[in-house]
């Protein structure tokens, strides 16, 4: 996903076309998990078209990202597949000397060695997709924190049992009203 500044053209946007490897999205996948244990995966490649043009050292680029990945319910473990379209535009500078921090804004890139590389664009766009607490849908119940049972699927004999402190307060009162 590179790209030598001699191959841009000043007078007109150069499109390119790219597959992204599934190997290469997956870490990215893993990178952003802190848990260890990968929430995110891949399903096949992602498509990347992009539009440059260059104005002297600076390039422009806009760009269109289109696959689908794959995730674990953080309520129920569920695998849901979800699909990803993300639009972005922005440019790349090259880096002056002794500069090491990325730029502050997001659409800013930098370059070195007269060479583009729009594998931080595609690493940013989607990791700024990825959801943070993944669900399989709205309302899903969730696994039952004491016997696992897939509350969407089923009821499990847990809640009953165990009735809230709060409610069995006001039992008391009702069942006390009730006596008198
Ligand atoms: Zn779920
Ligand atoms: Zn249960």
């Amino acid at each position: 996903m590179k790209i030598r500044l001699l191959d841009l053209s000043t007078s007109e946007e150069k499109e390119y076309d790219w597959d992204i490897e599934q190997a290469w999205l997956d870490q990215v996948f893993k990178e952003e998990d802190e848990t260890g244990e990968p929430m995110f995966r891949s399903l096949s490649p992602m498509h990347l078209s992009a539009w440059l043009y260059r104005n002297e050292a600076e390039v422009f680029f806009r760009a269109d990202l289109k696959g689908e990945y794959e995730y674990s319910c953080s309520r129920c473990l569920a695998p849901t597949k979800e699909s990803l379209h993300v639009e972005m535009s922005g440019m790349f500078r090259p880096r002056a000397d002794g500069e090491f921090d990325e730029p502050e804004d997001p659409s800013v890139f930098l370059y070195a060695n007269e060479e583009v590389d729009f594998s931080p664009v595609i690493r940013e766009s989607i990791v700024l997709q990825l959801p943070l607490n993944p669900v399989c849908k709205e309302d899903c119940a969730g696994l039952c924190a004491d016997c696992g049972a897939n509350l969407n699927e089923t009821t499990c004999q847990c809640e009953e049992e165990k009735i809230d402190p709060r409610w069995e307060a006001l039992r008391a009162i009702r069942d006390a009203s009730k006596s008198s």
